[in-house]
Protein backbone atom coordinates (compact mmCIF):
# COMPACT_ATOMS: atom_id res chain seq x y z
CA UNK A 1 0.00 0.00 0.00
CA UNK A 2 1.38 3.32 -0.87
CA UNK A 3 2.25 6.07 1.67
CA UNK A 4 0.97 8.80 -0.54
CA UNK A 5 -1.75 11.33 0.75
CA UNK A 6 -5.47 9.99 -0.16
CA UNK A 7 -8.24 11.81 0.08
CA UNK A 8 -11.55 10.57 1.29
CA UNK A 9 -14.19 13.70 0.90
CA UNK A 10 -17.91 13.27 1.81
CA UNK A 11 -20.37 14.97 -0.14
CA UNK A 12 -23.56 14.88 1.79
CA UNK A 13 -26.17 16.55 -0.74
CA UNK A 14 -29.42 17.99 0.45
CA UNK A 15 -28.96 16.11 3.88
CA UNK A 16 -28.68 16.28 7.21
CA UNK A 17 -29.62 18.19 10.35
CA UNK A 18 -28.73 19.31 13.79
CA UNK A 19 -28.74 15.16 14.82
CA UNK A 20 -26.55 13.93 12.25
CA UNK A 21 -23.50 15.85 14.11
CA UNK A 22 -23.45 12.12 15.88
CA UNK A 23 -22.08 11.06 12.01
CA UNK A 24 -19.52 13.34 12.13
CA UNK A 25 -18.46 12.96 15.46
CA UNK A 26 -17.79 9.53 14.61
CA UNK A 27 -15.85 10.38 11.87
CA UNK A 28 -14.15 12.59 13.47
CA UNK A 29 -13.04 9.95 16.04
CA UNK A 30 -12.14 7.41 13.67
CA UNK A 31 -9.91 10.43 12.38
CA UNK A 32 -7.89 10.89 15.51
CA UNK A 33 -7.44 7.27 15.96
CA UNK A 34 -5.91 6.64 13.08
CA UNK A 35 -4.64 9.56 12.18
CA UNK A 36 -1.56 7.47 12.29
CA UNK A 37 -1.32 4.54 10.40
CA UNK A 38 -2.31 6.01 7.12
CA UNK A 39 -1.58 9.77 5.37
CA UNK A 40 -5.03 10.74 4.44
CA UNK A 41 -7.31 13.28 4.51
CA UNK A 42 -10.91 13.67 5.17
CA UNK A 43 -13.44 16.12 4.55
CA UNK A 44 -17.35 15.84 4.65
CA UNK A 45 -18.88 18.73 2.41
CA UNK A 46 -22.18 19.19 3.94
CA UNK A 47 -25.06 21.79 3.53
CA UNK A 48 -24.48 25.47 4.19
CA UNK A 49 -27.14 24.98 6.93
CA UNK A 50 -24.58 22.67 8.92
CA UNK A 51 -21.12 23.78 8.73
CA UNK A 52 -20.81 26.73 11.59
CA UNK A 53 -23.14 24.52 13.76
CA UNK A 54 -20.72 21.71 13.17
CA UNK A 55 -17.73 23.26 13.52
CA UNK A 56 -18.20 24.94 17.06
CA UNK A 57 -19.93 21.26 17.94
CA UNK A 58 -16.04 19.88 16.82
CA UNK A 59 -13.95 20.38 19.56
CA UNK A 60 -10.77 18.85 18.02
CA UNK A 61 -10.92 18.96 14.58
CA UNK A 62 -9.44 15.70 12.59
CA UNK A 63 -11.14 16.03 9.63
CA UNK A 64 -11.89 19.28 7.65
CA UNK A 65 -15.74 20.76 6.67
CA UNK A 66 -16.82 22.09 3.81
CA UNK A 67 -19.60 23.54 1.51
CA UNK A 68 -21.08 22.22 -1.91
CA UNK A 69 -21.75 25.17 -4.11
CA UNK A 70 -21.31 28.91 -3.57
CA UNK A 71 -22.72 32.15 -5.85
CA UNK A 72 -20.05 33.34 -7.58
CA UNK A 73 -20.29 37.06 -6.49
CA UNK A 74 -18.03 38.15 -4.17
CA UNK A 75 -19.76 40.50 -2.14
CA UNK A 76 -23.29 40.80 -1.07
CA UNK A 77 -25.82 41.46 -3.62
CA UNK A 78 -28.92 41.19 -4.71
CA UNK A 79 -29.09 37.25 -5.09
CA UNK A 80 -32.01 35.68 -2.93
CA UNK A 81 -31.46 32.65 -1.99
CA UNK A 82 -27.53 32.58 -2.65
CA UNK A 83 -24.69 32.57 -0.34
CA UNK A 84 -21.31 33.11 -1.46
CA UNK A 85 -17.91 32.34 -0.93
CA UNK A 86 -16.91 34.27 2.09
CA UNK A 87 -19.92 33.39 3.51
CA UNK A 88 -19.06 30.04 3.66
CA UNK A 89 -15.97 30.83 4.50
CA UNK A 90 -16.63 32.60 7.83
CA UNK A 91 -19.25 29.57 8.48
CA UNK A 92 -15.99 27.45 8.80
CA UNK A 93 -15.63 25.92 5.47
CA UNK A 94 -12.03 25.21 4.25
CA UNK A 95 -13.25 23.23 0.96
CA UNK A 96 -16.31 23.77 -1.45
CA UNK A 97 -17.48 21.31 -4.18
CA UNK A 98 -17.80 23.18 -7.36
CA UNK A 99 -19.03 21.99 -10.72
CA UNK A 100 -20.65 19.09 -9.39
CA UNK A 101 -22.73 17.04 -12.33
CA UNK A 102 -26.10 17.71 -10.12
CA UNK A 103 -25.39 21.82 -10.62
CA UNK A 104 -24.38 21.31 -14.03
CA UNK A 105 -27.68 19.87 -14.86
CA UNK A 106 -29.37 22.50 -13.57
CA UNK A 107 -27.76 24.74 -15.82
CA UNK A 108 -24.58 25.27 -14.53
CA UNK A 109 -21.97 26.24 -17.34
CA UNK A 110 -18.00 25.85 -18.18
CA UNK A 111 -17.87 29.76 -17.72
CA UNK A 112 -19.99 30.26 -14.34
CA UNK A 113 -18.25 27.24 -12.94
CA UNK A 114 -14.84 29.46 -13.66
CA UNK A 115 -16.17 32.46 -11.85
CA UNK A 116 -17.08 30.44 -9.04
CA UNK A 117 -14.00 28.88 -8.94
CA UNK A 118 -12.39 32.75 -8.95
CA UNK A 119 -14.43 33.69 -5.72
CA UNK A 120 -13.90 30.71 -3.94
CA UNK A 121 -9.54 30.89 -4.78
CA UNK A 122 -9.90 34.80 -3.77
CA UNK A 123 -11.15 33.86 -0.15
CA UNK A 124 -8.02 31.05 0.00
CA UNK A 125 -11.10 28.19 -0.08
CA UNK A 126 -9.48 24.63 -1.05
CA UNK A 127 -11.33 23.90 -4.18
CA UNK A 128 -13.23 19.70 -5.21
CA UNK A 129 -13.61 21.00 -8.93
CA UNK A 130 -15.76 17.98 -10.59
CA UNK A 131 -15.90 17.17 -13.98
CA UNK A 132 -17.15 13.67 -16.07
CA UNK A 133 -18.96 13.10 -19.24
CA UNK A 134 -22.30 11.93 -19.39
CA UNK A 135 -23.33 8.29 -20.58
CA UNK A 136 -24.18 9.63 -23.79
CA UNK A 137 -20.57 11.49 -24.22
CA UNK A 138 -18.94 8.27 -23.21
CA UNK A 139 -20.97 5.96 -25.68
CA UNK A 140 -19.83 8.70 -28.51
CA UNK A 141 -16.45 8.29 -27.55
CA UNK A 142 -16.28 12.09 -26.35
CA UNK A 143 -14.83 11.55 -22.78
CA UNK A 144 -11.67 12.85 -23.15
CA UNK A 145 -12.63 15.72 -25.20
CA UNK A 146 -15.41 16.27 -22.76
CA UNK A 147 -12.98 16.80 -19.88
CA UNK A 148 -10.12 18.74 -21.63
CA UNK A 149 -13.16 21.28 -22.92
CA UNK A 150 -14.27 21.41 -18.66
CA UNK A 151 -10.88 22.02 -17.49
CA UNK A 152 -9.90 24.32 -20.39
CA UNK A 153 -12.93 26.11 -19.81
CA UNK A 154 -13.07 26.28 -16.30
CA UNK A 155 -9.15 26.78 -15.70
CA UNK A 156 -6.69 29.62 -16.61
CA UNK A 157 -2.78 28.75 -16.00
CA UNK A 158 -2.50 32.10 -13.20
CA UNK A 159 -4.55 30.09 -10.32
CA UNK A 160 -3.38 28.21 -8.06
CA UNK A 161 -3.58 23.97 -8.90
CA UNK A 162 -2.30 23.52 -4.89
CA UNK A 163 -5.43 24.83 -4.00
CA UNK A 164 -7.75 22.62 -6.40
CA UNK A 165 -8.34 18.80 -6.09
CA UNK A 166 -9.92 17.49 -9.39
CA UNK A 167 -12.47 15.03 -8.76
CA UNK A 168 -13.04 12.25 -12.17
CA UNK A 169 -17.10 11.64 -11.60
CA UNK A 170 -18.49 10.49 -15.16
CA UNK A 171 -22.12 11.56 -14.59
CA UNK A 172 -23.07 7.69 -15.61
CA UNK A 173 -21.84 6.81 -12.07
CA UNK A 174 -22.94 8.69 -9.58
CA UNK A 175 -25.51 7.30 -7.45
CA UNK A 176 -26.04 4.51 -10.12
CA UNK A 177 -23.69 1.80 -8.60
CA UNK A 178 -22.28 1.09 -12.07
CA UNK A 179 -18.56 2.39 -11.76
CA UNK A 180 -15.74 2.17 -14.50
CA UNK A 181 -13.36 -0.81 -15.40
CA UNK A 182 -9.72 -0.29 -13.97
CA UNK A 183 -8.10 0.36 -16.94
CA UNK A 184 -10.23 2.86 -18.19
CA UNK A 185 -10.66 5.00 -15.02
CA UNK A 186 -6.77 4.34 -14.61
CA UNK A 187 -6.10 6.23 -18.26
CA UNK A 188 -8.63 8.62 -17.55
CA UNK A 189 -6.73 9.76 -14.09
CA UNK A 190 -3.92 9.58 -16.18
CA UNK A 191 -5.57 11.86 -19.00
CA UNK A 192 -6.87 14.29 -16.43
CA UNK A 193 -3.05 14.85 -14.86
CA UNK A 194 -1.51 15.71 -18.13
CA UNK A 195 -4.06 17.92 -19.11
CA UNK A 196 -4.09 19.89 -16.36
CA UNK A 197 -0.49 19.66 -16.18
CA UNK A 198 -0.91 21.38 -19.82
CA UNK A 199 -3.13 24.56 -18.21
CA UNK A 200 -1.10 25.06 -15.87
CA UNK A 201 2.23 24.79 -17.39
CA UNK A 202 3.86 22.61 -14.16
CA UNK A 203 5.73 19.53 -13.66
CA UNK A 204 4.20 19.50 -10.26
CA UNK A 205 1.43 16.60 -10.83
CA UNK A 206 -2.41 17.69 -9.79
CA UNK A 207 -4.46 15.82 -7.21
CA UNK A 208 -7.08 13.56 -9.05
CA UNK A 209 -9.72 11.88 -7.22
CA UNK A 210 -12.79 9.59 -8.08
CA UNK A 211 -16.30 9.53 -7.58
CA UNK A 212 -19.36 7.83 -8.52
CA UNK A 213 -20.96 4.85 -6.54
CA UNK A 214 -17.53 4.46 -4.13
CA UNK A 215 -18.99 1.88 -1.63
CA UNK A 216 -17.05 0.11 1.04
CA UNK A 217 -17.29 -3.45 -1.65
CA UNK A 218 -15.57 -1.68 -4.75
CA UNK A 219 -13.32 0.43 -3.01
CA UNK A 220 -10.38 -2.55 -2.70
CA UNK A 221 -10.53 -2.51 -6.71
CA UNK A 222 -9.82 1.30 -6.75
CA UNK A 223 -6.78 0.97 -4.38
CA UNK A 224 -5.01 -1.04 -6.93
CA UNK A 225 -4.93 2.28 -9.17
CA UNK A 226 -1.37 3.70 -8.16
CA UNK A 227 -2.68 7.03 -9.57
CA UNK A 228 -5.90 8.04 -7.82
CA UNK A 229 -5.35 10.43 -4.72
CA UNK A 230 -8.78 9.53 -2.97
CA UNK A 231 -12.33 9.55 -3.59
CA UNK A 232 -15.40 12.01 -3.57
CA UNK A 233 -17.98 9.89 -1.90
CA UNK A 234 -21.46 10.63 -2.12
CA UNK A 235 -24.50 8.55 -0.73
CA UNK A 236 -22.51 6.20 1.14
CA UNK A 237 -20.84 9.51 3.21
CA UNK A 238 -24.47 9.65 5.10
CA UNK A 239 -23.71 7.12 7.33
CA UNK A 240 -20.35 7.00 9.56
CA UNK A 241 -20.20 3.38 9.53
CA UNK A 242 -20.42 2.92 5.47
CA UNK A 243 -17.82 5.71 5.19
CA UNK A 244 -15.64 4.67 7.58
CA UNK A 245 -15.66 0.83 6.13
CA UNK A 246 -14.94 2.68 2.67
CA UNK A 247 -11.48 4.11 4.14
CA UNK A 248 -10.79 0.84 6.72
CA UNK A 249 -11.13 -1.45 3.13
CA UNK A 250 -9.16 0.91 1.30
CA UNK A 251 -6.01 0.43 3.66
CA UNK A 252 -6.70 -3.47 4.13
C1 LIG B 1 -21.32 12.52 -5.59
O1 LIG B 1 -22.44 12.99 -5.45
O2 LIG B 1 -20.33 13.26 -5.69
C2 LIG B 1 -21.15 11.07 -5.64
C3 LIG B 1 -20.01 10.55 -5.96
O3 LIG B 1 -22.29 10.33 -5.32
P1 LIG B 1 -22.38 8.75 -5.07
O4 LIG B 1 -21.15 8.33 -4.27
O5 LIG B 1 -23.63 8.56 -4.31
O6 LIG B 1 -22.38 8.09 -6.40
Amino acid sequence: MTNKLKYFIGNWKMFGDFGSFKIVSKINQYSYKHQKSNKKKIILCVPNTLIHYFKKKLKSEFISLGAQNCHHHDGYGAFTGSVNASMLKKMGAKFIILGHSENRTEGETNQLIKKKIISALNQKLNIIFCIGETYTEKKEGKTFSILKKQLKNSLERKFKMNKIIFAYEPVWSIGTNKIPSIDELRNTIKFIKSECKKIFKTKKIPRVLYGGSVNRKNIQLFSTIYEIDGFLIGGASQSSKKFIDIIKNYYK
